[in-house]
C-alpha cells in the first residue's frame, strides 16, 4: 500500500476540483533533500537550523554555517529553502546554551528572545542565510514573534547584517521575503498588524496548540488536549488565514497538524493552501488532496465553524470523509 501512495507522489497535488496546493517539506538536515525529492515535495516550507548548533556544541561561525546553507539551496535550486532562524530553548534545550535554569523554558528565552538577547550569534546567523541567498531561492522565517516590537527589532538586526556584510565587500543578497512563525496566541490576535511588516506568516501548530491549550507539547499526561481539531484551534487558524488574506501576504502552515490527512478537508476547506511537513507524511496527504472536493470542504467549514467541542468535529469530519479518509 505504502508504496502505491510513493509511486503517486509524484503526480500533482490538485483536488478533485482542480484546486492546486503547494506540498513542501521540513527538514533538519541538509541530508534530507534525497527524501524530499522522493517524497514528492516541491520546496523546503521549513529548514530548522538548531541541529547544527547542537551537534557543534558550540556556536558555528557565519562560514560554517554559509557551507551548510549554500550546500543545501544548491541543492534545491531553483526551487526554494525557507531557512528558519535558531529555535532553541523550549523543547530544544541544549546544555551548552543555557546557562541559567528556567522553571518554564518554554515560556522562557526561547527562539526569537533568545537570539535578540544574543545579537551577536543572530547576527552570525543573518549573515550566513544572506550570503547563501546569493547561490540559490531562500526565503527567511523567525520564530515565536509574539508581538510587533520584536518583528520590528529584528528587522532593525537584520539591517545591521546588511551593513556589515556590505563593509565586509561579501557577496549577498538582501531581497529575499521575510516571514514570522505564527505559533503564540497573542501573534494571532495581532496578526493583522504583523502582517505590515512581513511578506509571509507560517502557522507552527505544534507550539499554536500547545500556547493556545496551555498544555506542554511533550508531556504525555496532558496528551489529551493536544487537539489540532479543537474549535479554539481552528478559531486561530481562521483569524491568521484572514488576516493574511486582508494584508495580502503568502500564508503557510507547517506544524505537523498539515501532515495529519484528517485535518486536510478543513484547512483546505478554510482556504489554506500552502503546507509543508515531515516528507515522509506527504504522500498520504497527497493522496487524500487528490480525492478531495475542495468547493464542498468549503461549504463543510461552515459547518464544522459552528460545533463547539472537539468530538463533533472530529465525528462530523469523519461521517463526511469516509471514502477517502
Ligand atoms: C511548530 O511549532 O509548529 C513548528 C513547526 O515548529 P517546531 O516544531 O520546530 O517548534
Ligand atoms: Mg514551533
Amino acid at each position: 500500500y505504502r508504496a502505491g501512495l510513493e509511486r503517486e507522489s509524484h503526480l500533482p497535488a490538485v483536488t478533485k476540483d482542480g484546486f492546486f496546493l503547494n506540498l513542501m517539506a521540513n527538514i533538519e538536515l541538509v541530508e534530507e533533500v534525497v527524501a524530499v525529492k522522493d517524497y514528492g515535495a516541491i520546496d523546503i516550507g521549513l529548514f530548522r537550523t538548531e541541529f547544527l548548533y547542537l551537534d557543534l556544541k558550540r556556536f558555528p561561525t557565519e562560514d560554517e554555517l554559509l557551507c551548510k546553507y549554500k550546500e543545501l539551496v544548491e541543492l534545491m535550486s531553483p526551487q526554494s529553502v525557507t531557512i528558519r532562524t535558531l529555535d532553541i530553548n523550549g523543547d530544544k534545550v541544549n546544555p551548552y546554551l543555557s546557562t541559567v535554569e528556567e522553571a518554564n523554558p518554554s515560556l522562557g528565552l526561547r527562539a526569537v528572545r533568545f537570539c535578540l538577547e544574543n545579537e551577536d550569534i543572530f547576527i552570525t546567523q543573518l549573515k550566513a542565510i544572506l550570503r547563501a541567498a546569493a547561490f540559490g531561492n531562500i526565503k527567511l522565517l523567525i520564530p515565536m514573534i509574539s508581538c510587533v516590537e520584536e518583528i520590528i527589532q529584528v528587522k532593525q538586526v537584520i539591517n545591521k547584517a546588511i551593513l556589515e556584510l556590505d563593509h565586509e565587500d561579501k557577496i549577498f543578497n538582501k531581497d529575499i521575503p521575510l516571514g514570522i512563525m505564527i505559533e503564540v496566541p497573542s501573534a494571532v490576535i495581532m496578526a493583522e498588524h504583523l502582517a505590515d511588516h512581513v511578506d509571509f506568516f507560517s502557522i507552527g501548530t505544534n507550539d499554536l496548540i500547545q500556547y493556545s491549550m496551555a498544555i506542554d507539547r511533550r508531556n504525555r499526561r496532558v496528551a489529551h488536549l493536544y487537539q489540532a481539531l479543537n474549535p479554539a484551534v481552528l478559531k486561530m487558524i481562521k483569524m491568521t488565514y484572514d488576516a493574511a488574506k486582508k494584508k495580502g501576504i503568502d500564508l503557510v502552515m507547517c506544524g505537523e497538524m498539515a501532515g495529519d490527512p484528517i485535518n486536510l478537508p478543513v484547512l483546505v476547506g478554510m482556504g489554506l493552501s500552502n503546507f509543508s511537513m515531515n516528507p515522509a507524511s506527504i504522500p498520504a496527504v497527497k493522496k487524500l488532496i487528490r480525492e478531495l472536493d475542495a468547493q464542498k470542504a468549503e461549504k463543510n467549514v461552515k459547518e464544522i465553524m459552528k460545533f463547539n467541542t472537539v468530538q463533533e468535529i472530529s465525528d462530523f469530519i469523519l461521517k463526511e470523509y469516509k471514502d477517502i479518509l
